[in-house]
């Protein structure tokens, strides 16, 4: 983790220059001073708590005993310490026993946890599930279950996924009907009870907490008792693992929830994945099955409730991705700087003339000693490649993160374009780092040569871990069709041509300095051709032509934001972490702008083309 902090306090000082927000009301109290308290004890408990259970918690998958799920001691002690920090809450209200802390400095503490062990996790569920209840909540709502979330006496998930249905939503079938004559009387909220099973929910089953608060969505069914059709019929429930009362406390009795099994996964070993049963009567409540869940919001509203909490996710998301990736940027670094292997190509002066110049050239001339693998090119472009990726998508994440305080405590002008510019960078923020650090991965795999292929070295997990996050919240391809489908044509095409803009603002303040004005250039060109492409795919305005390439199309959308933020982070005047850091940041430019940005060209053909290779092909020629 050697260079992440330095990285983080370039970002959000010299670049994003957070302190500015203290001058707001809501931040007033905080200083660069506390802002760096902050990132201290994350990072001290992510070295201390995290970084060193990172295999064991892969290893010692977690596992049900008949009755409870066991997760290593290492994962409740690491828990423990996280909660003890604060950090839950430490968005919320001072009321709330928050610190009112940005959110961009929140996301940024959250990396460390993240590159240290993802997967014993950093309350993300928690604090999204608390979330959604501060905004969509009623007022026992919030005390009971949110207050108890930040405060880590509860736990959280997010159940929305189903066996049957994952990327549609619109086809869950867990049902909700009325507890009673008197369910609407409940201070907790209607009461409804619960029938259907929820596939892959995380952490929906284990000991850290008292409690399991779960954000469950489900059908009531319409007069004729059929469920309605579509996203319109859903509704979002709170299903506590065990009942409670007004005042939070457990009323002794389980709700009926129960564990139906753990799913078994290639990576992010230390966090809980469930089906759970809901209202199997497993644990039959006041004498009848059927889980007591109560409303949240409006009937009917529940998609429109959970997405408040799924774009925060996406950005968490990202930033996991991304914490991923520089975890393996930093150790194949690191092996790369202290492996021994080869001879330099080239043709070099030698004393032993009967090995030849051939053999020199080869880089086979055993007169001259091994060099270490850094110094090969083709280890550089790997290392070059992650460092851009990974680097690049931080600097995107802590921006969007910036974007989200500029929504909440902005000026209403600012904080609209704030609005708009985070409808269409979201998608990006959760995917492109997803795929790319992901890429990071391999490539760091591949730097260890052999040695990465195995358990002895922490870097096959790394990928095994990433590789998910392409997969949840929201796949790859449905984030693709989210983009070019909806986000850059909504409103009109406000939130795209507000970010053109942003990267044309950009391309002015570089084009001017001799050094960056060939990289301004080349953004132009491909903001240019992004902006051509988008018309291009919706020229006939039929979605099934416009968005069979949707995944190409994010790839260089996702090119076209990374290599403008590259460039944006090149105009920071000289900056405060030393020569060879900005050296690196150049150089990581000139490889995205070099190596990365030209791809667009083949990714956007078939998107402007509308290339129906794909969608036309036939089933039976497979
Ligand atoms: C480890 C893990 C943790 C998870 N945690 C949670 C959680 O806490 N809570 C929760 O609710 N869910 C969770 N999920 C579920 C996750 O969100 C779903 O797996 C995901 O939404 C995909 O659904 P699916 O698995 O049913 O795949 P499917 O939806 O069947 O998708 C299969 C493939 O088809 C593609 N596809 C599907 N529909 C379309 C379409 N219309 N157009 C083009 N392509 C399409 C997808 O992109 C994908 O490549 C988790 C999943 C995993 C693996």
């Amino acid at each position: 983790m050697s260079s992440l902090r330095p990285t983080i306090d370039f970002l959000l000082h010299d670049w994003l220059q957070v302190e500015g927000l203290t001058a707001r009301p809501r931040f007033a109290d905080h200083s660069r001073e506390t802002f760096a308290a902050v990132l201290d004890t994350c990072e001290r408990i992510a070295r201390e708590k995290y970084a060193p259970f990172n295999r064991l918690v892969d290893t010692e998958e977690p596992r049900f005993d008949g009755e409870k799920v066991i997760l290593p001691k290492a994962t409740h002690e690491a828990h423990d310490a996280y909660v003890a920090s604060g950090m839950l809450s430490a968005a919320q209200d001072y009321e709330e026993g928050g610190m009112q802390l940005p959110y961009a400095v929140e996301a940024a503490a959250s990396t460390f946890f993240a590159t240290a062990s993802v997967s014993i996790g950093g309350g993300l569920l928690t604090k999204g599930n608390a979330n959604l209840l501060m905004v969509h909540g009623t007022e026992a709502q919030k005390a009971v279950f949110a207050r108890n979330e930040f405060s880590g006496r509860f736990s959280g998930t997010m159940a929305l996924s189903e066996p049957q249905a994952g990327s549609s939503l619109s086809d869950i079938t867990t049902r909700a009907t009325p507890d009673g004559p008197d369910f609407a009387a409940d201070p907790l909220g209607p009461r409804y009870r619960l029938k259907g099973n929820k596939m892959w929910i995380s952490a929906g089953e284990h000991e850290l907490a008292e409690n399991i608060v779960h954000l469950v969505l489900a059908k009531i069914p319409g007069p004729d008792g059929k469920l309605i059709p579509g996203t319109r019929g859903i509704s979002l429930f709170i299903v506590p693992k065990k009942l409670v009362d007004t005042e939070g406390r457990l009323t002794g009795e389980r709700n009926d929830v129960a564990l139906a099994g753990l799913n078994h996964k290639l990576g992010w070993r230390g966090t809980t994945n469930t089906l759970l049963n809901f209202g199997e009567g497993r644990y039959p409540v006041r004498g009848a099955p059927g889980a007591i869940g109560y409303l949240v919001g409006k009937p009917h509203e529940g998609l429109r409730c959970m997405f408040h909490m799924m774009n925060e996710a996406r950005i968490g998301i990202g930033l996991a991705a991304t914490a991923l990736g520089l975890a393996g940027y930093y150790a194949s670094l690191d092996y790369a700087r202290n492996r021994p292997q080869g001879r330099p190509v080239g043709l070099r002066p030698t004393s032993r003339p009967e090995t030849g110049s051939g053999a020199s050239a080869a880089g086979k001339d055993p007169a001259q000693p091994q060099v270490r693998i850094i110094e090969h090119a083709d280890i550089k472009r790997m290392l070059l490649a992650q460092k851009s990726y990974c680097e690049g998508a931080l600097a995107l994440l802590l921006h969007c993160a910036r974007l989200v305080d500029e929504q909440h405590t902005g000026t209403p002008e600012a904080a609209e374009e704030a609005r708009l510019l985070l409808e269409v960078l979201t998608p990006v923020a959760k995917s492109w780092p997803s795929e790319f650090c992901l890429e990071a991965n391999s490539l760091a795999i591949q730097v260890h040569g052999g040695y990465g292929y195995t358990r002895d070295f922490p870097v096959e997990q790394y990928w095994r871990d990433n590789r998910l996050n392409m997969i949840h919240e929201g796949t790859h391809g449905i984030q693709a069709a989210d983009l070019l489908g909806r986000k850059v044509v909504m409103e009109g095409g406000k939130g795209l041509a507000l970010l053109a803009a942003r990267v044309n603002a950009t391309i002015e303040r570089a084009i001017g300095q001799p050094h960056l004005a060939e990289h301004a250039n080349a953004l132009a060109q491909a903001l240019q051709k992004v902006g051509a492409a988008t018309k291009a795919a919706w020229a006939t305005g039929d979605p099934a032509e416009a968005l069979a390439n949707a995944v190409p199309y994010m790839q260089a959308f996702g090119h076209l934001v990374i290599a403008w933020t590259w460039l944006d982070l090149l105009l920071v005047p000289p900056a405060t972490d030393g020569a060879a850091a900005a050296e690196g940041r150049s150089r990581a430019a000139r490889y995205f702008f070099h190596y990365e940005l030209p791809k667009i060209g083949a990714w956007l053909r078939v998107v402007e083309t509308r290339d129906p290779t794909c969608a036309t092909m036939p089933e039976d020629a497979f």
